[in-house]
């Protein structure tokens, strides 16, 4: 590997594992879940082991995985997640996609428990959405190649989708953005989960939704949204000082 590339991948580990501190602060993730992030120019992706803290994850942690679903490389002994399938079907499926996160969110996932009231995007930034949030079926763990590719045809072209009593899986071009999806995801739930409490719940138009885009500058968006986050990680001590320094 030449030295870009030794870089590159040190600072997709330093991302990922940022990453996964703050989505755990943010409550998004928990005890599970999982954010992996493609190895540019390989058939491989970076992922944390199975049994590591969503908490304590570090940079020197994270595993790399195949398209296979095997470890390459890694800290001895340590196993990656049992649905490490769900990232690397879908990074195969789709070359668009470098960053994956799968995890549980409370309220995301409750619109698979009811049968009236489908998630649709309610708030200006679920736009992000606007071909549809397909639901998956199976609410089982996604622990082969075969239920991955399963899942990998749910999703298909669009950018996230439920699994029925499950939870969530979400696809970004990075994994600042899949951070901002993520946050963005659970916040327009809480928004559709609030106002059908008080009336009917009136989902944003596809005009009023290409309106939004038309005027959205993605990349300053996640720029923004990444910086803040990072800062209130610092800020909090929930990301060592030391990361700010990192590649
Ligand atoms: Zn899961």
């Amino acid at each position: 590997m030449d030295t870009a590339s030794n870089m590159g991948e040190a600072r997709l580990r330093t991302e990922v594992a940022a990453c996964t501190l703050l989505l755990n602060m943010e409550g998004l993730l928990g005890y599970s879940g999982h954010v992996s992030v493609r190895l540019p120019g390989q058939d491989a992706f970076l992922i944390q082991p199975v049994d590591q803290s969503r908490a304590e994850l570090t940079p020197d942690h994270l595993l790399v995985v195949d398209f296979e679903g095997d470890t390459i490389s890694g800290p001895e002994g340590v196993k990656p997640p049992s649905e490490r399938f769900i990232h690397s079907e879908i990074l195969k499926a789709r070359p668009d996609v470098n960053a994956v996160a799968h995890f549980h969110p409370e309220i995301a996932t409750l619109f698979t428990l009811v049968e009236d009231i489908p998630l649709r995007p309610m708030k200006n930034h679920a736009s992000r959405w606007a071909s549809g949030i397909p639901v998956h079926p199976d609410p089982g763990h996604v622990n082969s190649p075969a239920l991955g590719l399963a899942l990998a045809e749910t999703l298909n072209g669009h950018q996230a989708l439920l699994i029925r009593a499950h939870g969530a899986v979400l696809v970004a071009e990075s994994v600042p953005a899949i951070l901002v999806d993520s946050v963005h995801f659970e916040e327009n739930a809480r928004a559709l989960q609030r106002a059908a409490s008080m009336g009917k719940p009136a989902p944003l138009t596809a005009d009023e939704m290409e309106s939004f885009r038309g005027r959205f500058n993605r990349e300053k968006h996640v720029a923004k949204l990444w910086k803040y986050y990072l800062g209130k990680g610092y800020g909090s001590g929930v990301l060592p000082a030391e990361w700010a320094a990192m590649p």
